[in-house]
């Protein structure tokens, strides 16, 4: 089959390798119809993550069973299903309670050898294992690329608003008007949030923020501070959401948000350290959280809910759609931010 591989440090390839098959009585293998390019995928290709040179990258995909293993019980060949970013075990402790992200078994598709080097989605086909926990079926009436978007980024989005205790009437800024930054607007929106403002300083994506029904503040002409008190009568907001991940934009949600807030980091955080003052913490009465890698599984059904009924529609996101064939350049144009999504069509 075709399949978008790692080549080196900035170099991916489409290249053939062999197609996936069933390997344990818990595996399904997806026909791909589509795939999406995802932050993460580009760590790889900075190198920030290792990730193994000609193993296929990918974590985002929706598409139809192929095949199934003997233990498959879930779903059957022929469903239409979207994958699971993070593949948990279903089993421990942790996905008992519902944080599925911290599995003592914790594997990802196309994570790299980090997560158990399991291959990619970026192909025509996919080998998803333990497939009764990590696939969901998409219900009718809900197409391939909205329902995409509830296997990593929307699911990601609703974690974040979900955390955030968000309410109706709730005040939200989002930092960063990166995919997940918006899908976290626009869960806070779904929920009754208003007004929800998102602080990025790129054109294309405070664009995107406005046809989701947010409200886009342009950070190279305005004080995130200022803006953000003059929408919440002088407050600040009740939860701010910091959803790029670097010390600079934690800083600034945590400026934003008012006195006995809330501020959720979504972000993705490794090496980076922030020189917190204390006492400004514990007098303004904050409280923070942070979600780790989402547990798409205890969300997935919210944001598939969100989606079929029309309350969050994610496909303002995409910019691209390009054939398989055609991947590298869909990197290139997400690396240089020229694409807000791209999704690949095997
Ligand atoms: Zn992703
Ligand atoms: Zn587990």
């Amino acid at each position: 089959m075709r399949a978008v591989v790692f080549e080196d440090v900035g170099r991916v390839a489409v290249r053939d390798v062999p197609d996936p098959r069933v390997e344990d009585p818990g595996d399904a293998v997806v026909r791909v119809r589509r795939a999406a390019i995802c932050g993460t995928d580009l760590h790889f290709l900075h190198g920030k993550a290792p990730y193994d040179p000609g193993v296929v990258l990918g974590h985002e995909a929706v598409g139809v069973v192929e095949a199934v293993g003997d233990g498959v019980r879930g779903v059957r060949p022929g469903d239409r299903v979207v994958v699971a970013f993070d593949n948990a075990c279903g089993a421990c402790w942790f996905c008992r309670v519902g944080q599925t992200q911290l599995c003592e078994d914790l594997l990802m598709i196309g994570g790299g050898p980090f997560t158990g080097g399991l291959p990619g989605a970026q192909a025509e086909l996919v080998r998803v294992p333990r497939a009764d926990v990590n696939l969901l079926p998409v219900p009718e009436g809900v197409d391939d690329e909205r329902a995409l978007f509830v296997g990593d980024v929307l699911a990601t989005g609703v974690h974040a608003a979900a955390m955030g205790g968000i309410g109706a009437g709730a005040s939200v800024a989002v930092v960063g008007a990166g995919p997940v930054g918006l899908l976290a607007g626009a869960a806070a929106r779904a929920r009754g949030a208003e007004p929800v403002l998102v602080l990025d300083l790129e054109p294309r994506r405070l664009e995107v923020a406005a046809r989701l029904g947010l409200v886009p503040v342009d950070v190279r002409t305005r004080n995130p501070q200022a803006t953000v008190e003059a929408a919440t009568e002088g407050r600040g907001a009740d939860v701010s959401i910091d959803a790029v991940g670097r010390p600079e934009a934690f800083e600034t949600a945590v400026d934003v948000a008012r006195r006995g807030g809330t501020v959720v980091v979504v972000g993705v955080y490794a090496g980076e350290v922030a020189e917190v003052q204390l006492g400004v913490y514990w007098a303004r009465a904050l409280t923070l959280r942070f979600s780790g890698l989402c547990p798409v599984h205890a969300r997935w059904g919210e944001a598939m809910a969100a989606v079929r009924e029309g309350r969050i529609d994610p496909l303002p996101l995409v910019s691209h759609r390009l054939p398989l064939e055609e991947a590298p350049r869909g990197y290139e144009l997400f690396d240089r931010r020229e694409a807000t999504k791209v999704l690949l069509i095997p």
